[in-house]
């Protein structure tokens, strides 16, 4: 049989409707039903032109992944989902539900109630091979479908109400260009609604998409995963330095600045002797210079007891900071701890529990402190 495609794989429901002749403007409300009924079947669906249904049920499925576990942080804060594909595969998203009762509502809960940030998958596994990162000692099993993408969202929306969506889980979604545009223009369309200032793409640098980008999906945060201010430093811990090599990388992001005059997000991982010294603070300042960013300095967390690598000190963080704010003016937060447990274990859980020890292991998980290795 056939596999059935995810009926949030937009490009090829718009061209099945087509084909058939049927008016995609049934497209959004056939997503908002399955959005709101996840269990549903296709056929449930109210008000469809009658050639729609056996189309639709005999090339789509609502939803071709399914939840296999949550597990949710001793805080509360985030909740990892552990989602199985079609093809066996699994893949996970993170949800973190910040606590603005603390923030700007002095003391109140916030109108609307809580608001949550997804970070989502685009790959399985990735090819970039940063020496740091576990989903790059994977290496690269598969590129997700849009429809994946987006059901991730679909996912994480009966959990709790997502408004931020950011790239950050496993693989290097600009590798996966097609789908991670079309998965994108869904969720910022109706009915997901996501306004595009809400949703960030993480990248290593793949030069060549990053000069589309704006022209694809304007009004995208971008987030730059930089690691090192000088080339040298960049290869050593990012292979992939080498085919996108820094001075490049940086001409394309100036152009992607001056086309959406939009600040750049560059994420910077602290390592040990790596990339902490006080010269590599002076060196990112002078790069970042004409550049409006915010730099995000984070804690490295060792992956396994195999890591070449440790996590700066505390205090090297914070002198870190201190020059690129003092001297060269630049807004420089540190991902709190608890992105340890989120962004930090991208592709973790995955690597940790292989698929055949997977089922007879959830079931003792409760938590998520309970998968430290
Ligand atoms: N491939 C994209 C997006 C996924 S990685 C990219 O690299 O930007 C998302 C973020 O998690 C990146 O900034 C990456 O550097 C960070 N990350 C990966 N491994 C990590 C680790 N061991 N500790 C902390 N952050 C890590
Ligand atoms: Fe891939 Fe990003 Fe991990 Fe590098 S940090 S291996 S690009 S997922």
């Amino acid at each position: 049989m056939a596999t059935h495609r995810s009926v949030f794989d937009a490009a090829e429901l718009r061209a099945q409707f087509n084909d058939a002749g049927i008016n995609p403007q049934f497209i959004p409300s056939i997503w908002k039903y399955v959005l709101q009924n996840p269990g549903c079947e296709l056929d449930e669906i109210p008000d469809l032109p009658s050639s729609a249904y056996p189309l639709l049920c005999s090339k789509f499925k609502p939803l071709t992944s399914t939840v296999h576990s949550v597990l949710h942080s001793t805080d509360g804060v985030t909740a990892k989902l552990l989602i199985r594909l079609q093809n066996g595969a699994f893949v996970e998203a993170v949800i973190m539900t910040y606590d603005t009762r603390l923030g700007k509502y002095g003391g109140k809960p916030r109108p609307g109630g809580p608001r949550s940030t997804l970070c989502i998958s685009s790959q399985v596994g990735c090819k970039m091979g940063c020496k740091f990162c576990a989903t790059g000692t994977m290496g690269f099993k598969d590129n997700l479908r849009s429809g994946e993408i987006v059901e991730q969202l679909v996912h994480a929306s009966r959990l709790s109400n997502i408004r931020n969506v950011v790239f950050m889980g496993m693989g290097e979604p600009l590798n996966n260009y097609t789908a991670l545009v079309e998965a994108i223009r869904v969720m910022t369309g109706s009915p997901f609604q996501l306004s595009p200032k809400r949703i960030t793409v993480s990248t290593v640098g793949i030069i060549h998409a990053i000069n589309k980008l704006h022209s694809d999906l304007p009004g995208l945060n971008l987030a730059v995963s930089l690691h090192a201010p000088v080339q040298e430093v960049r290869c050593q811990i990012m292979p992939s330095a080498r085919a996108f090599p820094l001075e490049k990388l940086m001409t394309a992001l100036q152009a992607y600045q001056n086309n959406s005059q939009k600040k750049i997000f560059i994420e910077y991982i602290m390592l040990d002797g790596v990339n902490d010294e006080e010269q590599h603070a002076h060196q990112l300042g002078k790069l970042l210079e004409t550049f409006q960013v915010v730099v995000n300095l984070i804690p490295f967390n060792p992956i396994g007891s195999f890591s070449q690598f440790r996590t700066s000190s505390e205090q090297k963080v914070s002198e870190f900071q201190k020059i690129l704010r003092g001297t060269y003016n630049i807004r420089t937060t540190v991902r709190k701890q608890m992105g340890q447990d989120i962004s930090g274990a991208c592709g973790q859980l995955v690597v940790n529990l292989p698929d055949k020890r997977y089922g007879e292991k959830t079931g003792l998980i409760t938590d998520i402190e309970d998968l430290r290795i």
